[in-house]
């Protein structure tokens, strides 16, 4: 699997790559307030128990963009962290299929889905945008050029490495895998 690029990312303009940028560069910055720097409000709420989050557009919450994102109040910080990256991931990445919807990243017909079957992609290039939202969501919370050595210093531990950049062990392995340090 390659590594993901925001500077190959020709859907990414030069004030958000620069946002992105500053954000991966200390790694102090919170996701929220990154969110917010693109528009964006973020909304913790009592979803259904499969799902981490999605974007909604609703103007009456007063967010820049009209966007938001909802997030799971059930969900340990980490999740919903890489939520909030991962839903950021869609609003960059995929501005064209936002337009004309009013939730993005949600399910249809939401109610009538089961938890054993919490999957119901709206068309077939959701599962690519799923992908690329996740590239996106780990590069940004753990950067190639902080999580190479960190992962040597710690000696590969997932938990340390977790700890560290403040994500779940589920991330971290994605991470791994994604630099081929596994
Ligand atoms: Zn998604």
């Amino acid at each position: 699997m390659a590594d993901y690029s925001f500077k190959a990312d020709g859907r990414i303009s030069d004030w958000e790559r620069d946002k992105l940028r500053n954000f991966c560069a200390t790694l102090e910055g919170d996701i929220v307030s990154l969110a917010r720097e693109f528009g964006l409000k973020v909304l913790v709420e009592d979803l259904l128990p499969y799902e981490r989050g999605y974007l909604q557009n609703a103007p009456s919450y007063g967010s820049p963009s009209g966007w938001v994102v909802k997030l799971n109040q059930q969900d340990r910080a980490e999740v919903q962290n890489f939520t909030v990256a991962h839903e950021l991931g869609h609003f960059v990445l995929h501005k064209a299929h936002l337009a004309g919807r009013d939730i993005f990243d949600g399910r249809i017909n939401r109610d009538s889905q089961s938890a054993t079957d919490p999957f119901i992609y709206l068309e077939p290039s959701d599962q690519i945008m799923e992908s690329e939202a996740n590239q996106f969501a780990t590069a940004l919370l753990m950067p190639a050029n902080q999580f190479r050595p960190a992962f040597s210093r710690l000696a590969g531990d997932q938990s340390a490495l977790a700890k560290l950049f403040f994500v779940t062990e589920k991330a971290v392995k994605r991470r791994v895998a994604e630099l081929a340090l596994g």
